[in-house]
């Protein structure tokens, strides 16, 4: 494919990106290359390579397979540059496209994946749910003697976990480019495993894993129930570990709760460090909002937000940090395109689906949880029939947060709180209505609960 058939090419595009789209996103993409079933383009930002990657990645890959064209991926590169490297994104992931050249000395075809540019410490915004993964991540990066073998980090999707471990790549290779750093997914290993056993290269496999200096391998529940895999797993590691090199691993759970793996490799992986990155706080969505915010502003130099939008998102989009990314992307891409300011009322039009998806159900079991620790009182006592004060106060509450962060019906909550009638569950969202004007005790109570209610 030449760029001269690409610019035909993508004239198929238009009906299906509609025209807007395609003058914005597709006729600016510049074909490179096309090499190894590896379509690359020359986009003119990062964020465009993203934002087309994520939006039109598939559109444009059907429809260059559909002329004909021997592609199975593409690629976006950015000609700007980070440190002097120039960077790379296949679906919406930035790589630097010769991560090699952070470590000269590295000549030999290490295993490796390519690092993600954008995932450094840096970057990295720390709060209460993270402060220990980063701090350890930190320590690990650092190099020298190790002191925890290996490093397990575990926890939810799009918590961060890839972003440390290529942030330690990162910092490792930066202040010691001579070390073997080797970052890949547990996918990746077992292919390569597989690849090996197939042409039967597997002495060679096992000489090129037992000699890096410090492996990586992300998600290790993959191998969960994959024997071989497994098994040649355990040797490396246990080599690793033997030669005294610094071993990361990354998994969605906790070691013990990866079912699958055998008992010795589960102590193995515990043997070391086991941090768990916790669900994200208001704090850190804020926190990594505003980052988001300072890191675009450059591009987006013309965009206004308005004051409280990013607020909004924080306390609406809890799920993961790859949808908050997403929906702030989508944002100032809407925002840019049609040249307004980002209000609230835009960004809901704009993100109605994900905030649909996004919604939290909070149960009234939740709250009446939530209210009786706070209360510090017995959640049968909550529920309850006794009348006095410590308990009938703290009940209105719930109810009252029932009411208000569920859908539930007066009836509905009535029969949840003892079987009560449905004009006691509305007389006790009245009485705290009015309370909390007066009484700001009442009402500091009211505001820590419903957020940490929210998440
Ligand atoms: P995981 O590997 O745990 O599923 P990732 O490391 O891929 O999650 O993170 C998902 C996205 O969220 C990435 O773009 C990452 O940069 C971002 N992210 C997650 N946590 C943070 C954080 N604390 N600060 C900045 N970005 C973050
Ligand atoms: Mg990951």
């Amino acid at each position: 494919m030449t760029n001269e058939t690409w610019g035909e090419i993508r004239e198929n595009l238009i009906g299906q990106v509609g025209r807007n789209n395609y003058v914005n996103w597709i006729e600016p993409l510049e074909f490179s290359e096309l090499k190894d079933g590896v379509a690359r383009f020359v986009v003119p930002t990062q964020f465009m390579g993203s934002w087309v990657s994520q939006n039109f990645g598939d559109q444009i890959l059907k429809t260059l397979k559909g002329n004909g064209e021997a592609v199975k991926r593409i690629e976006f590169t950015v000609p700007k540059t980070v440190n002097g490297k120039a960077h790379r994104m296949a679906n919406g992931k930035a790589a630097p496209a010769k991560a090699k050249a952070a470590a000269p000395a590295e000549i030999d075809d290490l295993p490796g994946a390519p690092l993600d540019a954008r995932f450094t410490f840096s970057s990295f915004v720390v709060g209460k749910p993270n402060e220990l993964a980063h701090a350890a991540a930190k320590r690990v990066g650092q190099g020298g003697p190790v002191t925890f073998n290996p490093l397990f980090l575990y926890g939810g999707v799009g918590l961060g976990k890839t972003h440390l471990m290529h942030a330690i790549a990162w910092e490792l290779k930066t202040s010691s480019p001579e070390l073997r750093v080797v970052y890949l997914s547990a996918e990746q290993f077992m292919y390569r495993f597989v690849q090996a056993l197939r042409e039967k290269e597997m002495i060679g496999f096992k000489q090129l894993f037992r000699s890096v200096d410090v492996l990586m391998v992300d998600d290790v529940q993959f191998i969960a129930g994959k024997d071989a895999t497994q098994e040649e797993f355990f040797h490396t590691f246990n080599a690793l570990v033997d030669q005294n090199k610094q071993i990361i691993l990354s998994a969605d759970r906790a070691p013990t709760e990866i079912m699958g793996i055998e008992d010795r490799i589960v102590s193995r992986m515990q043997s070391g460090l086991v941090v768990d990155l916790h669900p994200t706080n208001y704090e850190l969505r804020l926190g990594i909002l505003q980052q988001k915010v300072e890191q675009y502003s450059e591009q987006f130099r013309d965009l206004e937000i308005s004051e409280g939008v990013l607020e909004f998102l924080a306390h609406r989009i809890s799920s993961n940090v790859r949808v908050l990314e997403g929906a702030l992307m989508r944002l100032f891409a809407f925002g840019s395109l049609v040249g307004r300011e980002i209000t609230l009322e835009l960004t809901q039009d704009c993100l109605a689906d994900v905030l649909r998806a996004s919604e939290r159900k909070i149960t009234v079991e939740e709250i009446q949880r939530k209210v009786s620790d706070h209360y510090n009182i017995r959640l049968s006592d909550l529920i309850g029939p006794k009348r006095v004060r410590t308990f009938a106060r703290p009940r209105q509450i719930a109810m009252y947060l029932s009411k208000q962060l569920t859908s539930r019906s007066l009836p509905e909550i009535g029969r949840r709180f003892g079987g009560r009638d449905h004009t006691t569950v509305m007389h006790g969202v009245r009485r705290i209505d009015e309370l909390k004007d007066k009484d700001s005790q009442i009402a500091e109570d009211l505001e820590l609960l419903r957020r940490s209610l929210e998440g």
